[in-house]
C-alpha cells in the first residue's frame, strides 16, 4: 500500500525519538479495519486483502516512506514525576495530510519492544486493544474530540499477564501524539531548545492562530487551556472517566488519548473510580476538571521561560491561564448541562437547577445516561413516571420537577425540546458489562458482540429497537467495579 506520508516529527532535534522497527509477528489476523476512517486519510484500501491489512497493522509490511519512531517523553504518574517514559509499545508508523487539510498521526500501539520499553514487553493484549476500539470510536460518534481506531489485529502470539492472553496490535490516529510529558522531558533536562522546537511545532501544528498574537507562547498556553477544559466539560457531560490523566496521558491537541482503565458512569456519583490501580481515587469522575487543571500546570513550568524572560511575569502569566482553564471549565460545564436539561439561553438559578438534578441522582443513584434521556421524554410530554422510579419518587424530586418545568416553560414546542434534548444526551454509551462481554467472548476467538456493540455505538444519540438490550444498565451480577490498565 502506498501512503502519502509527510513526516514532520522526524524533522525536529533527533533527541526527540528514536528510530525503532515494530517487531515480525508470527499469524498475524485481521480483526476489524475503520475503512471510513482510512477513506478519510487518503489510504486506499481496495484491492486490498484482510491477510495484507493484517500484515500492515501489524507492522509486519511497513509501508515505504514510514517514520517508524518511538517518542519520547516524561510526565507525572500519580503525581510522582517519572523522568523517562516514552513510546514503550507504541512506534509512529508516520503522519499524513488528511482529506480536511488535518495532519493526523497513525501509530501502532503493541507492535513490540522499544528504547523506552524499561521493563515491558512493548505487547498489548486483546482485551485492552478491543476496549480502546470500542471507547475511542463511541466517543468519537458522540462528538468528543478524542484519538481513532483505525484497524485491529491479532499477532498470533500470546504474551504474559498474570496469565497467558492472546496478543494484538491496534492502529491509532491521533492529531499528534505529542503531551504534556513530552514538554516535560525537555524541561526536567534543561533543554530550553528543545522545549521552544517542539513548542514552534505545536503552534504551527495545532494552534497556529497563536503566531499572529503580541506573545504567541502565551496565547498557546490559553489555547491549549481552553481546549483542555473544554474537553474535560465533554468528558462530565457524559460521564465519562477518563480513570489516568498522569501528564504522559494528557494531549496538547485537546483530544482524548490513552484509553486504559476507562469506563463510563452507570449510577451518578462523582466519587466513582474504576481503576484498580487508583486506590486514593485521585482520577475520580468528580476530580477530573481539578487534575486537568494541575496537568496544565505543569505544562506552564515547563513554558515558563518561554512566556516572559523575567520570572515574575512569567509565572504571572502561567496563573492566569490556570485561572483561565477554570473559567472556560465552568462556563462549557454549564453550558454542556443546560443543553443536556434543555435550558434555552442563561437564567439566574440555571447553576442551582442542574445541581438540584445532580444532588437528586446521587442521592437515588440514578443512571446518568437513562436519567437524562428520560427528561428528555418529560420535556417532550411523556414518561413522568419513569424518571419518578430513576429519581426516588420524593417530595425533593417534585419540588425539582416544577422548578424545572416553569424553567423551559414558554420556550416553544414539547417535541422540539425533547429533540433538542436527545440530540446531546446520548440513549447508548458503551457500558463497561458490555465492553467486558465483547472481550470474554473475543478471547474464545467469537468477535460477533464486538462488531455488534461497535456498529451501535456509531449512533449514540438515536433510539433503535435493535439495539434496546444494549442500553440497559447492569444488572447486580452484570455489575463491572474494576477496570484495569492492561500493560
Ligand atoms: P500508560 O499508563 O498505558 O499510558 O503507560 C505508561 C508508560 O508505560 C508509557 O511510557 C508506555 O509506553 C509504557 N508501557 C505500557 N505498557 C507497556 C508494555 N507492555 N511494554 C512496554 N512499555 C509499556
Ligand atoms: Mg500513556
Amino acid at each position: 500500500m502506498q501512503i502519502a506520508f509527510d513526516n514532520s516529527y522526524t524533522r525536529l532535534p533527533d533527541r526527540m525519538f528514536r528510530p525503532v522497527a515494530p517487531a515480525i509477528v508470527s499469524k498475524p489476523e485481521l480483526i476489524r479495519v475503520n475503512r471510513p476512517l482510512a477513506d478519510e486519510l487518503g489510504l486506499d484500501l481496495a484491492g486490498l486483502s484482510d491477510d495484507e491489512l493484517a500484515g500492515i497493522f501489524s507492522g509486519n509490511v511497513l509501508p515505504e516512506g514510514a517514520a517508524s519512531i518511538a517518542m519520547a517523553y516524561a510526565g507525572h504518574q500519580f503525581g510522582q514525576f517519572n523522568p523517562q517514559l516514552g513510546d514503550g509499545r507504541a512506534i509512529l508508523m508516520g503522519e499524513v495530510v488528511d482529506s480536511k487539510g488535518q495532519r493526523r498521526d497513525i501509530q501502532l500501539k503493541g507492535a513490540g519492544e522499544t528504547p523506552f520499553s524499561r521493563n515491558g514487553d512493548g505487547r498489548a493484549a486483546l482485551g485492552p486493544v478491543l476496549r480502546e476500539y470500542i471507547v475511542s470510536e463511541a466517543m468519537a460518534a458522540l462528538g468528543i474530540p478524542t484519538t481513532r481506531a483505525l484497524a485491529a489485529v491479532l499477532t498470533g502470539e500470546d504474551i504474559y499477564r498474570e496469565t497467558l492472553l492472546p496478543g494484538a496490535v491496534f492502529t491509532r490516529v491521533a492529531a499528534s501524539h505529542i503531551r504534556v510529558g513530552t514538554f516535560q522531558l525537555f524541561a526536567s533536562r534543561g533543554d530550553g531548545d528543545a522545549v521552544k522546537a517542539l513548542a514552534d511545532h505545536v503552534i504551527d501544528r495545532h494552534y497556529p492562530e497563536a503566531k499572529t498574537q503580541s506573545a504567541p507562547y502565551c496565547a498557546l498556553l490559553n489555547a491549549i487551556a481552553a481546549r483542555q477544559a473544554g474537553l474535560i466539560a465533554r468528558w462530565m457531560s457524559v460521564g465519562f472517566i477518563h480513570g489516568v490523566m498522569n501528564t504522559d496521558n494528557m494531549a496538547i491537541s485537546g483530544e482524548t488519548i490513552d484509553f486504559g482503565p476507562c469506563a463510563f458512569l452507570d449510577e451518578y456519583d462523582p466519587g466513582k473510580v474504576f481503576s484498580s490501580i487508583d486506590r486514593q481515587g485521585r482520577y475520580a469522575y468528580g476530580n477530573q476538571p481539578g487534575i486537568g487543571q494541575w496537568n496544565l500546570a505543569r505544562l506552564a513550568e515547563c513554558l515558563l521561560p518561554l512566556l516572559d524572560d523575567n520570572e515574575e511575569k512569567a509565572v504571572e502569566i502561567a496563573n492566569a491561564a490556570l485561572v483561565e482553564f477554570g473559567r472556560v471549565f465552568q462556563e462549557r460545564w454549564l453550558s454542556a448541562f443546560r443543553a443536556k436539561l434543555g435550558l434555552h439561553g442563561e437564567a439566574e438559578g440555571d447553576l442551582d437547577l442542574v445541581n438540584g438534578l445532580l444532588g437528586l441522582m446521587h442521592r437515588s443513584s440514578s443512571d446518568f445516561t437513562l436519567t437524562f434521556r428520560a427528561l428528555g421524554k418529560v420535556a417532550g410530554g411523556a414518561g413522568e413516571e419513569a424518571l419518578r422510579v430513576l429519581l426516588g419518587n420524593g417530595d425533593d424530586f417534585a419540588v425539582w420537577l416544577s422548578l424545572w418545568r416553569q424553567r423551559i416553560d414558554g420556550q416553544g414546542a414539547p417535541e422540539q425540546i425533547q429533540s433538542a434534548m436527545d440530540a446531546v444526551n446520548p440513549a447508548l454509551i458503551p457500558r463497561n458489562h458490555r465492553i467486558e462481554e465483547a472481550i470474554q467472548a473475543a478471547t474464545y476467538n467469537d468477535f460477533s458482540f464486538f462488531e455488534r456493540l461497535t456498529t451501535a455505538l456509531q449512533r449514540p444519540y438515536v433510539d433503535d429497537v435493535a439495539y434496546d438490550d444494549l442500553r440497559v444498565p447492569p444488572a447486580p451480577e452484570e455489575r463491572v467495579t474494576r477496570t484495569f490498565c492492561g500493560t
